[in-house]
């Protein structure tokens, strides 16, 4: 068997196109430019290209952006304040603090200060908690962007198997609980499972997030499953990869995920649903035909 390839770039490109109509609808029907406030503090230098991306997607969907720097020896009171403007901004519908925070602020503490209602990364503890019970309004951009891309491909989910391999609260934990959502029966593995094999064979669906390099090769991979692979790793030569022997298990797979043009842009376009989502919120548009749907 020799896998379908998915291309995230593509449908990235299609549901960005979709969104961009969206926003040209919130405008003119009702006069409302849907804002994202990204919050970087420090000069971390991934992180000032993810932001950078971030807003350059903005632009392009024609949601306002809005970048505050702030040094990296800002204290937590001032990051809070910010934070505290931007809930109260009726035009920033989304607030991102960009992580990792430098050691002297209070992550926990800073998550816990977005408002719910601009939450658009999802990680504040009201979303998290959200998750269980399938009433989350912003699902964390990167688990939800595994599910669309799951959807798109008319992956079905109810019923199947689905393995995680990593059980982090940023991707591993939120996609298993959102596949678990749609009737999947979900088993999440990670660094000291034991006999990781035993586990991924089972697999009709493979969510791989643990940032180890050729993680899984074809002997875990089961005859016909789907595998998405979440890694991003950057190896000694510079090139970036996954956490899955591609070329191995693309043989063996029915769908596969690439390293880069899979999981990774979708996890910006998500995070723009999820700031159009906030602002149709805001006036009054709850769209449940995606299974979201908590009234504003
Ligand atoms: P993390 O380090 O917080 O968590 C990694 C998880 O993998 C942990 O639960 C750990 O126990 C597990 N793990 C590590 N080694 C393992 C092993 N040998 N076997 C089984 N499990 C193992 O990482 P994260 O933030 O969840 O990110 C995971 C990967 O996904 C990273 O490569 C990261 O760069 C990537 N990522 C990609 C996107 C995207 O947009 N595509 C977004 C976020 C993270």
């Amino acid at each position: 068997m020799t896998a379908r390839i998915i291309d995230g770039k593509a449908v990235a490109r299609k549901l960005r196109a979709e969104y961009r109509v969206r926003v040209q609808q919130l405008v003119s029907a009702h006069g409302v430019q849907p804002g994202l406030a990204v919050v970087l503090v420090g000069d971390n230098a991934a992180s000032q290209v993810y932001v950078r991306n971030k807003v350059r997607a903005c632009e392009e969907t024609g949601i306002r952006s809005e970048l505050i720097t702030l040094p990296a020896d800002a204290p937590e009171s001032r990051l809070l304040a910010e934070i505290d403007r931007l809930n109260a901004d009726p035009g920033t519908h989304g607030v991102l603090v960009q992580l990792p925070l430098p050691p002297h602020i209070a992550m926990r503490r800073v998550l816990e200060r977005i408002s719910v209602d601009k939450d658009v990364d999802g990680f504040h503890l009201y979303n998290v908690g959200g998750l269980m019970t399938g009433t989350t309004v912003f699902p964390p951009c990167t688990p939800f962007g595994v599910q669309k891309l799951l959807e798109h491909e008319k992956v079905q989910i109810a019923g199947r198997n689905v393995v995680v391999v990593g059980a982090s609260n940023i991707v591993g934990k939120p996609t298993a609980m959102m596949l678990m959502q749609r009737d999947a029966t979900v088993a999440i593995c990670h660094k000291l499972t034991r006999d990781l094999a035993q586990f991924t064979l089972l697999a009709d669906i493979l969510v791989v997030a643990a940032g180890v390099p050729n993680l899984i090769v074809p002997q875990m991979v089961r005859t016909g499953a789907v595998v998405i692979d979440v890694g991003i790793n950057r190896l000694p030569d510079g090139r970036i990869t996954g956490d899955v022997d591609f070329a191995g298990v693309a043989a063996k797979a029915s769908l596969i995920s690439p390293v880069p043009g899979g999981v990774g842009p979708m996890t910006v376009t998500m995070l723009l649903f999820n700031t159009i989502r906030s602002a149709e919120r805001r006036v009054g548009i709850v769209d449940v035909s995606d299974g979201l749907g908590v009234p504003a």
